[in-house]
């Protein structure tokens, strides 16, 4: 396990160096010696690269980058959310989700609603029969956020799966977004 994570995380650095002429400064470190739980100068590299890339706007980018490491078994920062390491608004919680508002908001209510056990689920392309009943949960979480938010009557809920639709943090999430007009279609 930790060598599939240590090989992961090394073909997911050299694949990044490559991505658009970003080159890390240093020399990467043997595979071997790269330990998950506590983030190497490697791992630190290449989420300072991703930080920098979505505080740019090239959430294309970074959003590459973080799905390199998705299934290496890294915690995410929603992790130290659940843990209430760093701050977050809490709008929802119940034994088994969480609910706080996006850092970043793309419309007046912006909620993200996420299980509290990843289990496996950094995205919904992962999902397996297991986590059925955790699906239908999250959604009807996001119901009664909307109920709260009042925005019940008008609202969009996205999971972005994948890369190519841009997402970025890998434990699964769904966005409950409203309070605005919102267009269809979608960018
Ligand atoms: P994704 O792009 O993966 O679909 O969505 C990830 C979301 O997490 C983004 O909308 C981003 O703004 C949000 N996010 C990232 N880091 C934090 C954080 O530290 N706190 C909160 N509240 N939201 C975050």
């Amino acid at each position: 396990m930790a060598s599939t994570a240590a090989l992961t995380t090394s073909s997911l650095l050299r694949r990044s160096r490559a991505l658009r002429g970003h080159v890390f400064p240093k020399p990467l470190p043997n595979p071997s010696s790269i330990n998950l739980a506590r983030p190497s100068p490697a791992l630190l590299r290449l989420r300072r690269f991703m930080c920098r890339n979505a505080a740019s706007g090239n959430e294309e980018a970074a959003a590459k980058a973080a799905a390199e490491i998705a299934d290496t078994g890294a915690p995410t920062i929603f992790d130290k959310i659940i843990a209430k390491e760093i701050p977050s608004t809490i709008v929802y919680e119940d034994d088994k989700v969480l609910a706080f508002r996006d850092v970043n908001p793309q419309a007046p209510v912006h909620i993200l609603v996420i299980p509290k056990i990843r289990d496996g689920l950094t995205q919904l392309g992962k999902a397996e029969p297991r986590h059925a009943e955790v699906l239908g949960h999250l959604l009807f979480a996001a119901k009664l956020v909307a109920e709260r938010e009042g925005i019940v009557d008008g609202f969009r809920v996205v999971i972005n799966n994948g890369p190519e639709a841009c997402q970025s943090v890998y434990h699964l999430h769904l966005h409950v977004l409203g309070g605005r007009q919102l267009k269809w279609p979608p960018g």
